[in-house]
């Protein structure tokens, strides 16, 4: 189905009102030449594509120029092995959902990715991570369309170049690349991965009592989009030399602290904005979420522009505080593609 001048309200979770010039809905192979069609089309006219999940972890700075394709590709098929469970999983199908279909289905594994917003073909573009576990410890090979050529091609997880909140999906030469299919493997042998301080210490260990403590304790730490506009944490947890952090952390000793290897640590994000005083801090109809200072809401009418100016207040703060440069997460679409925070204020 293809729509023209349609509201994104409803496909992204920061329920910023922007419009998109044209809109793909992708549910089924045999739209292809139908979609290649289209996309000759954009490429002659010079307009941007985007592709599109469910929209949480986008943020719309202006109306779309251009071509958004809404991946809506389903299908679950399972194989069972020795030692393992093979799913094949459509692009389209809810992430979350897959994560409680395995629980429920006594698959143990993707647990500590539960309740992360977006869809399976989102998941390995910026590698999702919650709770010790990662999308890439499951992932062994996916498929993809490229755009330009009409193509499916298969990539194994080693060629995805895995790494924190990054995929080979995130660099400019793939931004042709729509993922239709993604293959993932949960040993029958179910291992619980590394606890979690906020979770219960009285967890019972098996996968679905993990996975309803995280249930739990997401569903009090984070909005709901569906409540709260917003996308998930705004800015990715700074990796810093360890001279850096010693420094801050001998002013701050409950600084949280993660050594990456020998020369660099990981701080975390939300604990220098709370510690920099802008928990609470609004811009017209954005503000920095009073329970978990690393989500930027929506509090019901901010424009993108509300949004932009407290992410740079943001930037600035910590920068001015703490010299350290936070770099958004969140990726940033403008008339004609993809931006950032540095280009986006400019135009506020
Ligand atoms: C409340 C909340 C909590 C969150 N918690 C976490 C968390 O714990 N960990 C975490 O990692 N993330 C988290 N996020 C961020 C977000 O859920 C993930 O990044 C998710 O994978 C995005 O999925 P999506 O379908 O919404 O993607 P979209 O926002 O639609 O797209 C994200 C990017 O992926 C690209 N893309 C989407 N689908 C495809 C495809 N089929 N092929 C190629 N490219 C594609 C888009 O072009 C875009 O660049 C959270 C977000 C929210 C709102």
């Amino acid at each position: 189905m293809i729509e023209t001048n349609c509201s994104l309200k409803a496909f992204n979770t920061f329920s910023i009102d922007a419009t998109a010039h044209i809109l793909f809905h992708l549910s089924d192979l045999t739209q292809l030449a139908e979609l290649s069609a289209l996309v000759k089309k954009m490429r002659v006219q010079n307009k941007p594509i985007l592709i599109l999940g469910a929209g949480s972890n986008i943020l719309f700075c202006d109306d779309f120029s251009g071509l958004i394709i809404k991946v809506e590709l389903l299908g679950i098929s399972i194989e069972t092995t020795e030692n393992d469970y093979i799913l094949q999983v459509g692009a389209g199908e809810n992430w979350h959902d897959l994560v409680t279909y395995c629980i429920d289905n006594d698959m143990g594994g993707l647990e500590n990715l539960a309740l992360i917003p977006g869809v399976v073909g989102a998941a390995p573009v910026q590698n999702i991570g919650a709770y010790g576990s990662e999308f890439k410890d499951f992932c062994v090979a996916l498929e993809y369309l490229d755009l330009d050529t009409g193509k499916l091609h298969k990539v194994s997880n080693a060629q995805c170049q895995f790494a924190y909140r990054d995929s080979i999906f995130k660099q400019a030469n793939m931004r042709s690349a729509l993922i239709t299919q993604v293959t993932l493997k949960l040993a029958k042998q179910w291992q619980p991965k590394q606890r979690n301080a906020s979770l219960s210490d009285a967890l019972d260990v098996s996968a679905k009592s993990i996975y309803q403590s995280i249930c739990q304790v997401r569903a009090e730490k984070l909005p709901d989009p569906s409540e709260l506009g917003n996308a998930g944490s705004f800015f990715k947890n700074p990796v810093v030399k360890k001279e850096v952090a010693d420094k801050l952390r001998a002013e701050n000793p409950n600084m949280p602290y993660y050594p990456q290897d020998a020369e660099h640590v990981k701080l975390a994000a939300g604990w220098l904005i709370e510690k920099a005083d802008l928990k609470g801090r609004q811009i017209g109809g954005a503000a920095v979420h009073k329970k978990q200072a690393l989500v930027l809401i929506n509090k019901g009418n901010a424009s993108a522009q509300d949004v932009i100016k407290l992410a740079e207040l943001v930037r600035q703060s910590i920068k001015d505080k703490f010299n350290i440069e936070l770099q958004h997460e969140v990726r940033f679409m403008d008339k004609l593609g993809e931006t950032d925070l540095a280009r986006a204020i400019q135009n506020v």
